[in-house]
Order: C-alpha cells, then sequence, then structure tokens
C-alpha cells in the first residue's frame, strides 16, 4: 500500500538517495566528459566532494578516540581480552585469506606474462629496507607526543595531480589523465605527496590502553568514562547530519573522478589485464569469502547485513578512504545492523587502523605482476616474503587514498623487485583504491558482526551485572 511505501522510503531514505547520488554522479561525469575540463574547472566542480571527505575526516579523530576509551571502560579486562583476542584471530584468518586469492589470482591469471613493455620511467621512489619499515609500524604504535600524533602527515598520492602523460604500452599509446599539457619524466615525481592525516595506530594503542584503566578504576573513573562517553555521543550526533549530505557530496565525488579519469578504452593489454586480476580477486573475497565467513559463524543471512552497510560501502568506494568512512560505518552498523556497541566501539576503530584485506591482496597481487613483467621467477621463499610483507604494510597503510601505493614500496624492496616499476600501476590504482577500499570496509564490518556474535555470552554477563534486562534475539 502506499503507507508502506512511504515506510519503506522514510527507512530506507538514506541508501535510496545515495544510490540515486551514485547514478546521477556517474551520468554526470559521463556526460561532462566531453568538454575536457581543465584541471582547475575539476577541482572547482568536484568541491562539494572534497567537503565531505574533510568533514568526514574532521570526525574521524575525536570518534577513533572517544569510541575506543568509551568502548574499553565500559568491558573489564577479561571480556575485552577475549574479544580483542578474537578480533585479532578474525583479522589474521581474513587477511592471510586475502593475501592467498590475491596470489592465486596473479599466478594463473598471468597479467604480467609477456615481459616488460615499453613505458616511460616516471619516478625514483626512495629505497626503504622492509626492516625498517617494519620497526617504524611498531614505533608508531607508541607516539612519543599525543598531540602530533593527532597531527601526522602520510606520504600518498592522494590531492596531487598526476599530469598528462604519453604511455606506450604494447602498441596502444595510453593517455594517464586529459591534463593540459604533455609532461617530462620529472613533471610527475610530485604525484607522490603528503597528506595531513592522524597516527591511527598510535592512538589505537593509547586510547585503548587508557579506556581500560578507566574501566578499572570503578568509581573514580567515572568523570572521564562520562566524559568520553557524552563526546562519542555528541559526535554521532554530528555524523547524523553530515549524512543528509553524504549523498550530494558522493554525487561530486564519483561525477569529478569520471571527468577526469583517463580513457579506459586505449589502455594496454597488460595494465587492462591486471586490473580484471585484481578486480576478481577483491571480489571473490568480497562477494564469497567474507560473506560465506559471516554465515558460517553466525548462522544469519550475510545479505541482510550487507543490505545495512550499503551507505558505508558506497562512501568508501566514493572516498576510497576506509578511515573517512568510519563514521558512516559507526552509523550502518550501529543503527541497521543493530551491533552491539560496545562491541563496535572497540572493533571499529581497531579494524579500520589495522584490518585492510583488500589492501594485502593488492599488495601481493601487484607485487607477483611486477615480477611477472619484468620476467622474473619468484620462488617458493620470495612468495612466502611478499606474503608477510604485504600482509605488514597493508597493516601500517593509514586508511587514506592510495596509502597502499606507498607502502608498496616495503613488499618490492623485500624481494628485490624495482620500485620504479610502481609507476606502471599508478594510472589504474585510483580506480582500485576504491575498490580495495571497499573490501576493507566490508571486512571490517562483517569482523563487528562475527566478534558480536561469539561474544553473546560476555556481553549477556555484563548486561545482567548492570541490571539491564536480557534482550535475546
Ligand atoms: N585507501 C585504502 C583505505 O583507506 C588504503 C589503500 O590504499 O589500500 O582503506
Amino acid at each position: 500500500s502506499k503507507e508502506d511505501m512511504k515506510g519503506f522510503f522514510f527507512r530506507n531514505a538514506f541508501v535510496i538517495l545515495t544510490i540515486v547520488a551514485v547514478i546521477i554522479g556517474i551520468i554526470l561525469g559521463f556526460g561532462l566528459r566531453p568538454y575536457k575540463m581543465s584541471y582547475r574547472e575539476v577541482k572547482y566542480f568536484s568541491f562539494p566532494g572534497e567537503l565531505l571527505m574533510r568533514m568526514l575526516q574532521m570526525l574521524v579523530l575525536p570518534l577513533l578516540v572517544s569510541s575506543l576509551i568509551t568502548g574499553m571502560a565500559a568491558l573489564d579486562g577479561r571480556a575485552s581480552g577475549r574479544m580483542g583476542l578474537r578480533a585479532v584471530v578474525y583479522y589474521t584468518t581474513t587477511t592471510v585469506i586475502a593475501v592467498f586469492i590475491g596470489i592465486v589470482m596473479v599466478l594463473i591469471i598471468q597479467p604480467g606474462k609477456g615481459g616488460k613493455d615499453e613505458y616511460v620511467k616516471t619516478q625514483k621512489i626512495e629505497q626503504v629496507k622492509a626492516a625498517d619499515a617494519f620497526l617504524d609500524l611498531i614505533r608508531n604504535m607508541f607516539p612519543p607526543n599525543i598531540v602530533q600524533a593527532c597531527t601526522q602527515q602520510f606520504k600518498t598520492t592522494y590531492g596531487k595531480r598526476v599530469v598528462h602523460i604519453k604511455v606506450t604500452v604494447n602498441d596502444s599509446i595510453f593517455n594517464l589523465t586529459n591534463g593540459s599539457h604533455e609532461i617530462t619524466k620529472e613533471e610527475l615525481i610530485p604525484v607522490l605527496g603528503t597528506v595531513n592525516g592522524i597516527n591511527a595506530l598510535g592512538l589505537v594503542m593509547f586510547s585503548m590502553c587508557f579506556g581500560l584503566i578507566i574501566g578499572s578504576m570503578k568509581e573514580q573513573g567515572q568523570p572521564l568514562k562520562d566524559f568520553f562517553d557524552c563526546l562519542n555521543e555528541a559526535i554521532m550526533r554530528l555524523v547524523a547530519i553530515i549524512m543528509w549530505y553524504a549523498p550530494v557530496g558522493i554525487m561530486f565525488l564519483i561525477a569529478g573522478k569520471i571527468v577526469e579519469m583517463d580513457d579506459i578504452t586505449q589502455m594496454g593489454s597488460q595494465l587492462a589485464m591486471y586490473t580484471v586480476t585484481v578486480m576478481t580477486g577483491l571480489a571473490i573475497h568480497a562477494i564469497v569469502v567474507l560473506p560465506t565467513l559471516y554465515f558460517l559463524v553466525t548462522r544469519k543471512n550475510p545479505l541482510v547485513f550487507i543490505g545495512g552497510l550499503l551507505q558505508a560501502l558506497i562512501t568508501a568506494l566514493g572516498t576510497s578512504s576506509s578511515s573517512a568512512t568510519l563514521p558512516i560505518t559507526f552509523k550502518c552498523l550501529e543503527e541497521n545492523n543493530g551491533v552491539d556497541k560496545r562491541v563496535t566501539r572497540f572493533v571499529l576503530p581497531v579494524g579500520a587502523t589495522i584490518n585492510m584485506d583488500g589492501t594485502a591482496l593488492y599488495e601481493a597481487l601487484a607485487a607477483l605482476f611486477i615480477a611477472q613483467v619484468n620476467n622474473m621467477d619468484m620462488n617458493f621463499g620470495q612468495i612466502l616474503t611478499i606474503s608477510i610483507t604485504a600482509t605488514a604494510a597493508s597493516i601500517g597503510a593509514a586508511g587514506i587514498p592510495q596509502a597502499g601505493l606507498v607502502t608498496m614500496v616495503i613488499v618490492l624492496t623485500s624481494v628485490g623487485l624495482p620500485t620504479d616499476d610502481i609507476s606502471l600501476i599508478i594510472a589504474v590504482d585510483w580506480f582500485l583504491d576504491r575498490l580495495r577500499t571497499t573490501t576493507n570496509v566490508l571486512g571490517d564490518s562483517i569482523g563487528a558482526g562475527i566478534v558480536e556474535h561469539l561474544s553473546r555470552h560476555e556481553l549477556q554477563i555484563k548486561d545482567a551485572e548492570m541490571g539491564n534486562s536480557v534482550v535475546e534475539e
């Protein structure tokens, strides 16, 4: 009936609006492409999208800190220890599966077969030793200055302009972007830039310990608990407001990207095969592995769960940043899927920071692709090294656009592959980045669902202790 329709619309208003926004964004993007906008015009045009990014990023720091502190303070050491263990087992398992899928896909499809295409060497990326990178990862967990940890700079390609360059791949000329002038090798160097972010890993560590301590302080800790509870609640209300703006922002983010993207019909065959390989791998992980895992553990319908997540997934696709998506992921999980707040507050910030299945899959796959184009056969030991470093690189990658491309240097150097060859895949990275970010967000969310299910007894006991009525689903 009409009433039903109305009810359906209001309940799903955000998702419907977001999907409509994506469709309009795609149409608008392709419609405007023939006008060959200049770089500046594209920037002006996608300004509403840039604003969404900024608003979401603005909330990440207070949200991450307040949710972790309150999440930890709401549990006792035992409960949080068990929950943490489950989360870590889930993260490790899914990341290992993801890396495995990536390796199998690239070995079967062999997108880099046939030796290296002719291409212009675009940039020299500084050599990083895997051991140093690993130590850096641990260093980051212990920020000497938490104020500084809130303003860390990351190397990334985000926000920088990939200018016009002609690359010869096999016989076809591949135009990297529709920028305004042709450039020489040197001009591509600023493609790797820095972006302001937060040292999420360090803040996660600090907030978790801080929250645990506050929780253990009982009445004495109450004022701080109340403070962070209130902060968290206030931030979530801000998120609720921004959600109304999100469809507009996503529309312009997508349209803007389509306007400035390369002409895919001119892509070289190796790069095209590589793109297809990554897409297939990510699809297997996101569409088959994760939902199956969810079903096996919880015996609940994964499609319903994923349906509740749609807005977060689309936001990930639009922003290519799992940390910018975090506020929306929270909303979707807590409000649409009814996941216990004690679980989301604990598991989501940690997941968004260290659990990146899509990135791990992609890094292992890309490294082997580069080995293939260089005609370098990788033995079992080297493939194992790639798996380990790809996992570490995915943990170390910040949840910001194209961070995975930068941490891939670690993977490549660990087995002596040329880091310069990252420039081979840079042209399609913006696109693959969106897909792996979506996979990352899905992995974090399914993780929250699984951990909640496995921790239901602890949560019930806690509820009983607090005198709350136990609500069974
Ligand atoms: N953009 C990804 C994310 O935010 C990280 C990556 O570059 O792989 O999850």
